[in-house]
């Protein structure tokens, strides 16, 4: 298994790229699930696995802080 990473050019959204180096897989493309840009195609019979891995909106989240348990 290969691991890189990709930057969506567009919304700067942060992915994790998994590519199987012993299962063959099939010729694809991904789109960014944020914005929709196209970030990858391939011709190659490869097995790649995208996931996101920071949301460029969500990488300051404003997270509501609980409050104390009495
Ligand atoms: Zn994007």
């Amino acid at each position: 298994m290969k691991i890189s990473s990709l930057t969506c050019p567009h919304c700067q959204a942060a992915y994790e790229v998994a590519e199987s180096t012993s299962l063959v897989g099939a010729p694809g493309r991904t789109d960014c699930g944020i914005c929709g840009t196209p970030l990858a195609v391939w011709n190659e019979p490869k097995l790649l696995a995208f996931r996101l891995v920071v949301p460029h909106e969500h990488k300051y989240p404003r997270v509501p802080v609980p409050a104390p348990l009495a």
